[in-house]
């Protein structure tokens, strides 16, 4: 059956959640931690949804989204509304909260990040034991409390396929759309207009089995006696494929990403289009010129303006902002700015339609440079960089280090406060820094280590200090973006020409280093990884952006080696995220991701050892671009994804570190439980290449347990080593 209403002219696909204050995170924790109730944390809930709304309404948005709120994430409500909720899960006092958290005796479900987004989303667990059952509540709950407040709302919801292939269980699909079917009769009989499937899975490279499955599923939805208008949304990229699908089905509404796809070549004729052309993956203004050239270029039945995905991954407001400097200001626009481009577009679509015929008469940006060719001096084969290096290090076999950090204290960060906040000088902080130094290091020796860390205290996160340090980037004092649960990151924003005016980590090394005869590892954050969590400029090629972030880190690569460090670990875990969903555009991505990452490192000399650490078990993808990352150790999760990557890293023929235990768990591990895995690595690896190291960073922990671990760790090793010997 056909909607009751047309869709409205404008809308959003999301909005953020978390609270212009992180208001959720603070409610969430204190729930948490038994100082609040669920009821406390509801009424939060429904607060800030209550604010969403009036304030979309008050800038002339005219479709609401609901259902995008979320206590923790969309997928995991989506499972929830499924009735998807593990057995084991079901008796705890309360299940949704340990699904995602877990509980003294139960592990929480994985998360991992959605698409190549900087969010993280719960893993839906199907097994062929899951029974699939409706339970409506909360987009019911969430219609009814808008429309109390006067506002009648879309209720977003993750659709079947993305929902499915998220979970690995594409052949439950008969049995979730009876579920769907279910939820459309329900929503129809709550009077709602129209409801938004999510299918972000549709953007990346599907088989004919899975583009048969998004036909039987929309048939199916779109056959329901009762139900409200459907739209499906499919963001992050192109749909290809996926389209001319879609539109061969009864779905009355297609969204398209036209910030990242391109324009569809289906005939959508039939279709209300809800055109993104506000971008929802960045923080620049929309160029008009351009987006209204974008709708006018779409030939539908109907076309509504809107966000190219959910705003879920920008911060709320500029207003919030009024440090930033005036001209960086007026380039900005969070969530939103964006809502008011959004509304001032579709008002241009309506009124003003002759705009749409001079896509230029707005003035856009600059154009982008030209593009350079990537230079990469080569450095000497490993070969004679390892015979170099072990004359000059003369480490023993198995050498023993960590990944970088050590226990981030609370007095550290209450000092770091005090100082933005100017009750504490930097004088003094800096001393402060000096002393946890001392600690970290001293605790190193005791315990018995090979190659020490300064432990990082001076930096607030691993991209921030860089950015903060960098000219080019500028950061926010309320620019959170969730990244889980309550677990919010302030991405710095990389507006211009990336410089560095000076050394940035080098007195915190040196100052560690005159501290002991063992050497100390440098410890930088790679290109990559510093670009990926950040809000980048989109004037340039992302490459170019990466290129003259490398051109810094590789400055500093070469301070470090002057001031004496003969040791340098360049991070790159974000190498595996920016990888672009469709294979064909993996190859360039991961050519000038490596060729980055060797242009910031090749400034070192053979004698210098060049570390690098990637902490994910999902690496299969990009093995070669690891190996070409050219590292001479590669420190690497493995304590959770066990001797299958030691397999695949074996051929790397370098150094390479497989983690010996989780820090993610405050867990610690028996020497005997570090040496059996010792032994696994020692016969899958030749002993002369195998380092000893934890699986990441050891900030989230407390001196207590890095102490207990890593003394194990030590005594496993020595075991290890005195039975190599003979
Ligand atoms: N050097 C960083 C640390 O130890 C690496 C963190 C990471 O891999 N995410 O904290
Ligand atoms: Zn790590």
């Amino acid at each position: 059956m056909s909607p009751r209403s047309p869709f409205p002219r404008s809308t959003v696909l999301g909005y953020p959640r978390i609270g212009p204050r992180r208001e959720l995170k603070r409610a969430l924790e204190s729930y948490w931690g038994g100082r609040s109730t669920r009821a406390d944390l509801e009424r939060v809930g429904a607060e800030l949804r209550e604010r969403t709304w009036r304030r979309l309404a008050e800038l002339g948005l005219d479709g609401l989204p609901s259902n995008t709120f979320s206590l923790y994430d969309q997928v995991l409500d989506t499972a929830v509304l499924l009735g998807a909720v593990p057995e084991r899960y079901r008796d705890a006092a309360d299940p949704y909260m340990a699904m995602a958290r877990g509980t003294e005796g139960l592990a929480p479900l994985r998360m991992t990040k959605w698409f190549d987004t900087n969010y993280h989303y719960i893993v839906p667990e199907i097994g062929p034991g899951t029974t699939f059952a409706l339970d409506a509540s909360k987009p019911l709950d969430e219609v009814r409390q808008a429309r109390a407040l006067g506002f009648e709302t879309r209720p977003v919801v993750v659709g079947p396929v993305t929902f499915l292939l998220l979970g690995s269980a594409l052949d439950r699909l008969d049995d979730v759309l009876g579920c769907y079917e279910e939820l459309l009769s329900a929503l129809a009989a709550e009077g709602v207009a129209w409801v938004q499937f999510d299918e972000p899975a549709l953007v990346g490279d599907r088989t004919p089995e899975e583009l048969a499955a998004v036909r039987t599923a929309y048939e199916r939805l779109g056959a329901a006696e009762q139900r409200p208008g459907l739209f499906v949304a499919a963001y992050f990229g192109d749909l290809g494929a996926a389209l001319p699908v879609l539109a061969g089905t009864p779905v009355e509404a297609v969204g398209i990403d036209l910030v990242r796809g391109g324009l569809p070549a289906a005939d959508l004729r039939g279709k209300t289009v809800v055109a993104g052309v506000v971008s929802g993956r960045d923080v620049w203004r929309t160029p008009p010129g351009r987006a209204l050239a974008a709708l006018g270029s779409v030939r539908a039945a109907d076309v509504v303006v809107s966000t190219s995905c959910s705003l879920q991954h920008v911060p709320y407001s500029v207003a919030d902002e009024p440090d930033l400097e005036a001209g960086l200001r007026g380039r900005l626009a969070f969530a939103e700015e964006k809502v008011v481009e959004v509304v001032a577009l579709a008002e241009a679509l309506v009124h003003r339609p002759g705009d749409l015929d001079r896509p230029d008469g707005v003035p856009g940006r600059e154009p982008a440079a030209e593009v350079r060719p990537v230079a990469v001096r080569e450095r000497a084969p490993y070969a004679v960089r390892a015979a170099a290096q072990a004359g000059h290090l003369r480490l023993p076999a198995l050498p023993t280090t960590t990944i970088g950090s050590f226990p981030q204290t609370g007095e550290l960060r209450a000092a770091r406060a005090a100082v933005t906040s100017g009750t504490l000088s930097q004088a003094d902080y800096e001393r402060r820094v000096e002393t946890e130094i001392e600690r970290a290091i001293r605790t190193q020796e005791r315990l018995g280590l090979d190659v020490l860390v300064h432990g990082e205290p001076e930096r607030n996160d691993m991209v921030q200090y860089f950015a903060e340090h960098l000219d080019g980037f500028a950061v926010t004092r309320n620019g959170w973006v969730q990244s889980y649960g309550s677990r919010c990151t302030r991405p710095p924003i990389l507006h211009g020409d990336v410089a560095r005016p000076g050394p940035i980590t080098v007195r915190w090394a040196s100052y560690a280093q005159s501290l002991t005869a063992r050497p100390v590892k440098g410890m930088l954050t790679g290109p990559v990884t510093i670009v990926a969590w950040s809000f980048v400029r989109d004037d340039l090629p992302l490459r170019d952006v990466v290129l003259q972030v490398a051109d810094a880190v590789g400055e500093e690569v070469r301070d470090l080696e002057a001031a004496g460090l003969s040791i340098i670990q360049v991070d790159e875990p974000a190498l595996r995220e920016l990888l672009p969903l469709r294979r064909a555009a993996q190859a360039d991505y991961l050519e000038w991701a490596v060729a980055a990452y060797r242009r910031a490192t090749s400034g070192a000399g053979e004698r210098t050892q060049i570390h690098t650490h990637l902490c994910y078990s999902d690496a299969d993808q990009i093995l070669a671009a690891i190996d070409g990352l050219d590292a001479d150790v590669t420190t690497i999760e493995s304590a959770r994804s066990g001797a299958r990557i030691l397999g695949a890293v074996a051929a790397f023929g370098r150094g390479l570190g497989p983690g010996v235990y989780d820090i993610h768990s405050p867990r610690v591990p028996s020497a005997d439980e570090v040496e059996e895995l010792l032994r696994r690595t020692v016969r899958a690896l030749p002993a002369e290449r195998v380092w000893v190291n934890p699986d990441c960073g050891l900030k989230t922990r407390t001196y207590e347990e890095v102490e207990a671990s890593l003394a194990n760790v030590v005594t496993a090793t020595r075991r290890l080593r005195a039975e190599l010997r003979s």
